[in-house]
Parts: C-alpha cells; sequence; structure tokens
C-alpha cells in the first residue's frame, strides 16, 4: 500500500486522476491486515483499490466531481464498497470523473481534467476519467468505475486497458449516485482479464437495498478463462462497422476477429437494425432519469449551498445555478422537457418503444450466437479540448456502447491494438448474466 502511494505521487502531477486520496486510512487498514495475516483464499485482501467519485464511502468527502457535492462526507458506504472492505481490498482514494457522470473525454469535471497515460494532450475518455487514468498510468492496479452509457469500456478503450459493464442488475447501485437509474452500473478496470473478472466477482450479488439486482448465483467469473473457444459463435453487427467508425479501428477489430477464428470460433456478420437510434433513445431516458434523480440536490440536504439568498425558492435556484455545471444543467432541461405533459408521449413514451426494437434486436442476435463482437468506440482518444463546445459529437461517441446499456447486457472492452499510436477497445457483448463467456473469449484474445 506504501508502494501504491509512492507510484500515485510520482505520476499523479502528469495525470491527474485523483480528487482524493485516502492515504492515512489506507495505511491503517493495510496494518491491520499484515497483523490479522493476509487471507490466501481471497485474492483481494491486501490489494489498494481506486474509486470513482460518485460510488458513497463513509467519512471520505464524495462529491461525484460536482460543486453542488463540495463538503459532502457520507455517512454510510456504498455496498460495493461493504463487498470490498470485507474482502481486504484497500481504499486509496477517489477519483476524478465528468460531473454527475455526464461527458465522454473527463472534462466536465467542476474540479480539473484528467489526462491520458499515454498521451498527455489527449482526454482519458469518460465518464471514468480518473479510475481509468490511475490503471493506465501505473498508479495503482484497479479501480470501479460506473458506466450508464459507455464510461467504463470507452475511457478502457481510450486508455488501453480493460473495462467491463456487468449485467444490469449484476452489481448492487446502492450508494452509487444515481444518473440514468435504468441504465447506471459499477464495475472494474483492470490491466488484465482474469484481475477484472477477480474484481467483479466480489462486487456482484443480490442486494436487498438495491430491488433490481438479480438473484442469480454469481459464478467465479475467472471459472472458463483457459478453456477453449472453439466452436464458439461470434456476430460482427454491420452497423457497428460502418460509416462513422475511423476506417483504421475497423481494420484493427477484424485482425482481432481473425485472432479468434484461428482459435476456432465462428465469426459471421449480423444486424442490428435499431441500433443507429440508441444515442437519440438514450438521451431522452438518461436525461429525463437524470433530472429527476438530481432534484434532491436543492442547496439543503447536501453539500453546496449558496450565499445570500432570500427566500427557500431563491436557494434553490442559486445554489443548483452555482453548483450545476453547464453539461448537467442541459441535461436537466432536456430531461424536464421531454417529461413534461405536452411532450411525454413525443419523446418519453416514443423512446421507451424504440428501446424496446433495439432489445428485440439484440434477442434475435442471441438466439443464435454466443456473442457480439466489435470496436468499443468509432475513434482512439482524442486532443483535450477538441470537442468540448460540441456536445452532438462527442455524444455520437458512445453509439457503439449506449444500446448495451439500454438493453441492460453485459460487456467488456479489453485493449485490441494501436490507431496512430493510440490504444484502442474490442467490445465484446454477450447475453444477459453470461460474463463468464464474456471473460473466457476475451482472455482467449489476450
Ligand atoms: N458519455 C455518456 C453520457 O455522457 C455516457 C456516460 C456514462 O456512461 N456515465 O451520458
Amino acid at each position: 500500500t506504501a508502494a501504491t502511494f509512492e507510484d500515485i505521487r510520482s505520476r499523479e502531477s502528469q495525470v491527474d486522476a485523483f480528487l482524493k486520496l485516502t492515504e492515512d486510512q489506507a495505511l491503517v487498514h493495510a496494518t491491520e491486515i499484515d497483523a490479522s495475516g493476509i487471507d490466501v483464499g481471497n485474492v483481494l485482501s491486501g490489494i489498494p483499490i481506486a474509486i470513482k467519485d460518485n460510488i458513497v464511502t463513509k467519512n471520505v468527502e464524495t462529491t461525484a466531481s460536482s460543486k453542488i457535492l463540495t463538503g459532502w462526507i457520507p455517512p454510510y458506504d456504498a455496498t460495493v464498497i461493504e463487498k470490498l472492505k470485507s474482502a481486504g481490498a484497500i481504499l486509496v482514494g477517489k477519483t476524478n470523473m465528468d460531473e454527475f457522470a455526464m461527458g465522454g473525454s473527463g472534462e466536465n469535471s467542476s474540479v480539473k481534467p484528467t489526462k491520458n497515460a499515454w498521451d498527455l494532450t489527449k482526454v482519458p475518455g469518460g465518464s471514468s476519467s480518473g479510475s481509468a487514468s490511475s490503471v493506465a498510468s501505473g498508479e495503482v492496479r484497479l479501480s470501479l468505475g460506473s458506466d450508464t452509457g459507455g464510461s467504463i469500456r470507452q475511457p478502457a478503450s481510450f486508455s488501453g486497458i480493460v473495462g467491463v459493464k456487468p449485467t444490469y442488475g449484476r452489481v448492487s447501485r446502492f450508494g452509487l449516485i444515481a444518473f440514468g437509474s435504468s441504465f447506471d452500473q459499477i464495475g472494474p478496470f483492470a490491466p488484465t482479464v482474469r484481475e477484472s473478472a477477480q474484481v467483479l466477482t466480489a462486487i456482484s450479488g443480490f442486494d436487498k437495498k438495491d430491488a433490481t439486482t438479480t438473484d442469480a448465483t454469481v459464478p467465479d467469473f475467472t471459472s472458463k478463462i483457459g478453456q477453449s473457444i472453439n466452436g464458439m459463435k461470434i456476430g460482427i453487427a454491420k452497423e457497428h462497422m460502418g460509416p462513422g467508425v475511423d476506417p483504421e479501428v475497423k481494420s484493427q477489430i477484424l485482425a482481432a476477429a481473425s485472432i479468434l477464428e484461428q482459435q476456432g470460433a465462428i465469426i459471421e456478420e449480423v444486424s442490428l437494425p435499431h441500433s443507429e437510434y440508441g444515442v437519440a433513445v438514450y438521451y431522452i431516458v438518461a436525461s429525463s432519469e437524470a433530472s429527476s434523480n438530481l432534484q434532491r440536490f436543492d442547496g439543503i440536504r447536501f453539500g453546496y449551498r449558496a450565499e445570500g439568498a432570500t427566500s427557500l425558492d431563491d436557494i434553490y435556484v442559486k445554489s443548483r445555478s452555482e453548483g450545476f455545471g453547464e453539461e448537467v444543467k442541459r441535461r436537466i432541461m432536456l430531461g424536464t422537457y421531454s417529461l413534461s405533459a405536452g411532450y411525454y408521449d413525443a419523446y418519453f413514451k416514443k423512446a421507451g418503444q424504440v428501446r424496446t426494437l433495439i432489445i428485440e434486436d439484440f434477442n434475435k442476435v442471441f438466439s443464435d450466437h454466443d456473442l457480439i463482437l466489435g470496436p468499443t468506440a468509432p475513434t482512439p482518444a482524442y486532443k483535450l479540448g477538441a470537442l468540448n463546445h460540441d456536445p452532438i459529437t462527442m455524444y455520437q461517441g458512445d453509439m457503439l456502447t449506449i444500446p448495451v446499456n439500454l438493453a441492460g447486457l453485459p460487456a467488456i472492452s479489453v485493449p485490441a491494438g494501436f490507431v496512430n499510436e493510440m490504444p484502442i477497445g474490442m467490445q465484446l457483448i454477450g447475453k444477459r448474466n453470461d460474463e463468464e463467456t464474456i471473460y473466457q473469449v476475451a482472455a482467449a484474445f489476450e
């Protein structure tokens, strides 16, 4: 643990991955584990891990990188934190992110932008920017992020590491600051497929504090790693290899697919015809859910309160105006608009119907395929500042990851090569609750 803090100290001024380090508590915890003896049956015993700052941590300030939560010290731990602590993992700090997980570059943090560990002039991806860069730079081996539309997989792709969005309901959202509640999932970042599977095994499972968790049994997600993939049927969706995707990214992905083919996998073209509507559906539904979830930040209950308010309404208006950043306000306005009585049928309801078509597309492909393979993101990481004032282009960057959240499916991003000397990721999408097969095939490729 002490060595991890040395690594963090030597790299942090370059990557800016952390909002807060919890060195004192971490060293105490590590000493306790030393005293009681490392639990050899438990792979995470004594292992340092970094946590995205939208996951609440008892007695450690949690802000989701928003000014409106500055100074909020949660009195409880998220379920994933309780699970990690009881597995003996050591929390080393809270990582930077796009405010309330809204963004794809890390630049929407109210505090600072995190840098890509491969090229400090480029974005690390987002919204789990700090969790990705802390692992990619070698500050820590493991971290947790959250993924609502791609926020684990896309930064994993941009940063050359492994990122997993589990099946919706696999991991408890209790203590995850809610963005889009019907999409949000917590998942791991790691340098290798096996370590990712180990962390996911530790944090998964039914939780009575989150009614959307499934009671499906949690296997050891490493159990199929090393098994042959001979005969496995893998689809490549033609819509994932369309004109919006960088041709060099496509050729790396086809090269990756042929490595799996050499091991006996059967690769076939498939179609997800409604996936082109994914981004539009997501920005209506996720923003609607966000506008509702963010109502609780009123200047009274948590964190920041504006000075000089003259009435209760004024406290709300001033605190929210000053406390939320531009992108968060944009989403709140979009969400309240699409939920409002006059527009509900045209937007929110319609988006829900198209979401069902997207889910049915996946069901059809999975009726005779084990996995879907494709790029995680249409491009490698771009320069800091390049898309700052172009939210629509930024939103399009999630076109390959968003449909997976709409359908609640599990997916991994695993490093699959380089384009212009920057890493790119291959996405493998699996059937509901079949993370084991994803890890098996990802490890065969790795
Ligand atoms: N980039 C997407 C957004 O801005 C996804 C974010 C996420 O997965 N949290 O909403």
